[in-house]
């Protein structure tokens, strides 16, 4: 038998929250302290990345939008490869790991390789967010449903989100600044009401959020108007009018329609 066998490895995918350190959980923030390597997006905010001891081995793999520097295959090979070589891998990602943070294709690639690892929640950007805001995501008022979706997607006049804004209803879409326009046309044409409230949310959490509420069919012109910076959220419905947010309609005759067109949506 082996007289020095490698200590057991383990491989913890970890959600940072939406960017106010103070919104891991005690889970995350312990990890963080005893881990041998964190591997990073470019997501998890400055504060986070200041609990992490300087002992510890830290490896940024953040993506942007047209560019990935290091493909999703290179993650999974370097976190397997990093675990079976028995460290404690910590895997940190912005919010929560299982909402669109690609953690369940890193615990795939996990469980394909047969080494142990375990999941950490975190709160979703559509959460944290929202809570600072002050926007509720479901009201009894106003909506008893809420739907999460990923607005930077190829084909997004192939993604079929008919039934999920509207009256009762609140859409939260992350990654949707770029399609923006694409994404208020769409839902219109989709029966939407141009004049249900939108609220978009940069940065939340952090202490330069900025949180701007105008009318569905003024969402592009807002996000380029504002020169709304990613990460931002963009959240429809009716809610979004209870959100502690800076009133930005674009043209004059929209501000007179605001409640007539809200209501009816
Ligand atoms: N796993 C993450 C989401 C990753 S997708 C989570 O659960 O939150 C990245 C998108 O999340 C961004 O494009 C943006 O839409 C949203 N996002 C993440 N952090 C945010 C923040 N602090 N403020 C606003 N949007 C945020």
């Amino acid at each position: 038998m082996d007289k020095h066998p490698l200590p057991q490895g383990k491989l913890w995918l970890v959600g940072a929250g939406p960017g106010d350190p103070d919104l891991l959980t005690l889970r995350a923030a312990r990890l963080l302290e005893s881990a041998d390597l964190i591997v990073h997006d470019g997501l998890v905010g400055a504060g986070v990345l200041a609990l992490i001891p300087p002992h510890v081995e830290r490896i940024s793999v953040a993506k942007q939008r047209s560019r990935h520097t290091m493909k999703q295959e290179a993650i999974n090979a370097l976190l397997i490869r990093e675990t079976r070589a028995g460290r404690q891998v910590v895997r940190l990602k912005g919010g929560d790991p299982f909402i669109f943070g690609r953690g369940g294709e890193e615990l795939d690639a996990a469980r394909d390789a047969g080494i142990a690892c375990e999941v950490v929640p975190g709160i979703t950007a559509a959460a944290g967010c929202a809570a600072q805001a002050g926007l509720p995501l479901t009201h009894r008022e106003d909506a008893s449903a809420v739907s999460f979706v990923a607005g930077q997607c190829k084909n997004l006049t192939d993604q079929d989100w008919s039934g999920l804004a509207g009256h009762g209803r609140t859409l939260v879409i992350y990654m949707g600044l770029a399609t923006a326009s694409a994404i208020a046309d769409k839902l219109i044409a989709d029966g939407v009401s141009p004049g249900l409230p939108v609220a978009v949310i940069e940065r939340g959490t952090t202490a330069d959020a900025r949180v701007l509420r105008t009318l569905l069919t003024d969402l592009g012109d807002l996000v380029a108007r504002e020169r709304v910076a990613s990460p931002a959220l963009i959240v429809v419905g009716k809610v979004a009018a209870r959100a502690d947010a800076l009133d930005c309609l674009g043209a004059p005759g929209l501000i007179a329609s605001w409640k007539d067109m809200a209501c009816d949506s």
